[in-house]
């Protein structure tokens, strides 16, 4: 596995690769587990090349959010990436990738990055933007691939590549949960024993609303109430439900789509989402994105 520490690094590496090789990318801050995991591996199965980036990216977090404190595990994120195989990392600096006269942002407009996350977070999908693009510039992937935890993301990312035309397929992935259902995120570990403790309730509630959905509940107002019942005594940012496409929140009769949720555990912001038609209740559901051609 080459380890690139600078953009130099990168392309040189990325040169020696056969001319028309496919490239599979996987852009992460880091902190790997095993949702990462499942992004590498399905980037090493349907590609020549896998290649992976890890950046905290200081860009994408806002002012007293935990860029200082976000968990580096430099040598262990290598290891697991050399475990599954892949051939090519990217260990993003500030000083090489944000050099002084840097001067771009990319930055898409309207609801998809003002509506849920962008509401409370202004600036950070302009940061997640502008790095995945110039990430892309570097590793010049075939395709992309991001998991449906971020499920805002996957779309502004969709939406920035459809308009810049850029020539990568952006493939989603389902979320990877612990055993007892939570979504996997290299922010659990700032949970103390009680939130992971609670932490589960969030998948139950999203569990318990996408089956009122499959049984033909079809009211909005009744699906998000169904959550924040079963939620009593969190502390709920938002429960949306909004379209895998175009992001839209949907209206009543409510078609298919993912139920989102928001919970503030103290300092720690756990987001979560389930789609409604999936017609497995266990941990490692599966979107119409991830059935081609993979096993799970
Ligand atoms: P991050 O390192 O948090 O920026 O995440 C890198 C990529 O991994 C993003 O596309 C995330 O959506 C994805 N990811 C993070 N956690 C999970 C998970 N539990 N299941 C699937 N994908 C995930």
């Amino acid at each position: 596995m080459k380890i690139a520490r600078s953009q130099a690094d990168l392309r040189r590496f990325r040169r020696a690769f056969p001319r028309g090789a496919s490239c599979g990318f996987v852009p992460t801050m880091g902190a790997l587990h095993a949702g990462h995991g499942a992004l590498v591996a399905r980037a090493r199965r349907e590609n020549d090349i896998c290649a992976a980036s890890i950046f905290v990216n200081p860009k994408q977090f806002g002012p007293g959010e935990d860029f200082e404190s976000y968990p580096r595990t430099e040598d262990a994120d290598l290891a697991m990436l050399r475990d599954l195989g892949s051939d090519l990392v990217l260990i993003g600096t500030n000083e090489d990738l944000y050099p002084e006269e840097f001067a771009t942002r990319v930055e898409l407009k309207g609801p998809l990055v003002t509506a849920a996350e962008g509401a409370r977070r202004p600036t950070h999908f302009a940061g997640v933007t502008t790095v995945v693009a110039k990430l892309f510039g570097l590793f010049e992937p075939t395709r992309a691939y991001f998991g449906w935890k971020d499920m805002q993301q996957l779309l502004v990312i969709r939406r920035m590549v459809d308009d810049l035309s850029i020539p990568v397929e952006v493939v989603g992935c389902e979320i990877v949960r612990e055993d007892d259902g939570v979504a996997m995120s290299s922010r659990n570990r700032y949970l103390d024993r009680e939130a992971r403790m609670r932490a589960p309730k969030i998948h139950e509630a999203l569990v318990l609303a996408a089956r009122a959905w499959q049984g033909g509940e079809r009211r909005a107002e009744r699906l998000r109430a169904m959550v924040r019942e079963h939620l009593h005594g969190f502390d709920l940012e938002y429960v949306e439900l909004r379209s895998t496409s175009s992001f839209e929140e949907l209206q009543d009769p409510v078609g298919p789509g993912r139920i989102l949720v928001v919970a503030r555990m103290e300092t720690t912001r756990l987001l979560d989402n389930y789609p409604l038609d999936s017609l497995s209740e266990g941990t490692a559901t599966v979107h119409s994105d991830d059935v081609r051609g993979s096993t799970p």
